[in-house]
């Protein structure tokens, strides 16, 4: 490749990879660069749900019942970490403010714009790269203990239907146990989001696009990120092969995006919702879907090295040691779920870090103030989801073309 690509991608996640396969599809010669390699940031450990019922962002509690669980630190779906409270009361304030009804309505009209095209995009993308057989269709199930909660998502359930053309299946006892006979009997009831695709493995899928994205020309190189700088009209930056100069920068370093936007003078309101995975072998009787326990808030995933239980949210500092309790807690309780469910099957846990915002909007555009800088970071809880679609968002309004959807509900700007 020549030493001065048209475009630097910094960050191989599923977001930094799919922008840079949207570019070189397009003709862009495009290097991407990462401090490891393609996809083992928090790509790599993820649910794998390319999630299109997703069309309203997980808002901030509201219900002075749940709130109150909350702050009482014993739940399996939220773990905060004492000392993280002062920290996190302006975004959170914001958060909360953004989660009122009606205002959570409109930014959903936002997100499902993007995720609308979810499914489109990643089926786009895996075909060419030969990577269909990574997916499952027969989308996911949430089930719910309390019928009180179930009333609840029945009607969002609906809500979503009707506005968005998500599809699902209100299911009660007898047909959850009909299709996931694994599962202890006696659940209230349950959702099936028909329309979803699980991954049966994040991190090959986050790999076989990047091959693609290499067999098209693009390269990738490790390096650090912080050593951008801007050499006159181009962006430099060190990589382990030595220095590289391109026209044009994309920041799409997920939750470690803000330690080179701030050195450029954008200040991102970006919080971390931490999360942890560990694998164990199958029951006997083998879960067949993705399910979500909607009254723990934790995930029990199907994936070809075994069943990946996920845990909720835990608010702590990005860099802050791992904790021991959000998998413990989950585990405890999918225990409860899924009787059968096997042996740990990896040394330890794994843990990622979804960079998120408090109006729950991804950031992407074009940066304030900087020619030839571009954003993309953000996508919290369905950035696996994203990818695909941020990266076409993103190379249509790079190329001139007329986006697909209106990208002014994602500028940056908003945060100035
Ligand atoms: C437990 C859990 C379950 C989830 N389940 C789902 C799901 O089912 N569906 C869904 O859509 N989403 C899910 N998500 C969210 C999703 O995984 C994230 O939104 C997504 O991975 C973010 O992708 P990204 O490319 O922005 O960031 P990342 O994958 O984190 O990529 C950022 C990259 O930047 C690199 N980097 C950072 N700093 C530097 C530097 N200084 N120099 C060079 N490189 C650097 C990192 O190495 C990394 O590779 C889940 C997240 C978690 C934690």
């Amino acid at each position: 490749m020549t030493n001065h690509p048209s475009v630097i991608v910094l960050g191989a996640g599923i977001v930094g990879v799919s922008i840079a396969l949207q570019l070189q599809l397009r003709g862009r010669q495009t290097l991407l660069l990462d401090r490891q390699g393609p996809g083992e940031g928090t790509s790599f450990g993820n649910a794998g749900l390319i999630q299109r019922e997703a069309v309203m962002p997980h808002p901030f509690p509201r219900a002075l019942a749940k709130m109150l669980s909350y702050a009482r630190n014993r739940s399996t779906e939220v773990y905060y970490r004492g000392t993280m409270l002062p920290r996190l009361a302006i975004p959170f304030m914001q958060y909360w403010y953004n989660s009122q009804q009606e205002r959570h309505r409109a930014i959903a009209r936002h997100y499902a714009a993007l995720i609308i095209h979810c499914l489109d995009d990643h089926l786009a993308l895996a075909g060419l790269a030969g990577a269909t057989d990574l997916f499952r269709s027969g989308g996911w199930l949430q089930v719910h203990t309390h019928g009180e909660s179930l009333d609840h998502a029945l009607q969002e359930a609906a809500y979503k239907a009707e506005q968005f053309g998500v599809t699902y299946t209100a299911l009660d006892t007898a047909q959850i146990a009909q299709m996931e006979s694994a599962l202890r009997p006696g659940l209230a009831g349950g959702i099936h989001w028909t329309q979803p695709l699980a991954v049966t493995d994040p991190h090959a899928l986050t790999r076989a696009y990047l091959n693609y994205f290499t067999r098209l020309g693009g390269e990738f190189r490790t390096g650090n990120a912080q050593s951008i700088q801007r050499n006159h009209a181009a962006w430099r930056v060190q990589t382990a092969h030595g220095p590289i100069e391109g026209a044009e920068l994309v920041i799409a370093l997920g939750a470690w995006s803000p330690d080179l936007t701030r050195a450029l003078g954008f200040h991102p309101p970006l919080f971390v919702k931490r999360g942890y995975h560990m694998h164990y072998s199958q029951p006997a009787n083998p879960l067949c879907h993705a399910v979500l326990d909607a009254d723990q808030g934790y995930m029990l995933a199907p994936m070809q090295r075994g069943i990946r239980l996920t845990t909720g949210a835990e608010f702590a500092h990005r860099d802050a040691p791992r904790s021991a309790v959000p998998l413990t807690r989950a585990e405890a309780q999918a225990r409860q779920l899924l009787p059968g469910l096997g042996t740990r099957l990896d040394p330890e846990a794994w843990m990622g870090v979804r960079p998120c915002t408090p109006d729950m909007l991804p950031i992407i555009g074009p940066a304030p103030g900087q020619k030839g800088l571009w954003y993309a970071f953000g996508h919290c809880h369905q950035g696996l989801t994203l990818g695909p679609t941020t990266g076409r968002l993103l190379a249509e309004m790079m190329g001139g073309e007329t986006p697909f959807t209106d990208p002014l509900p994602y500028r940056p700007e908003r945060f100035v």
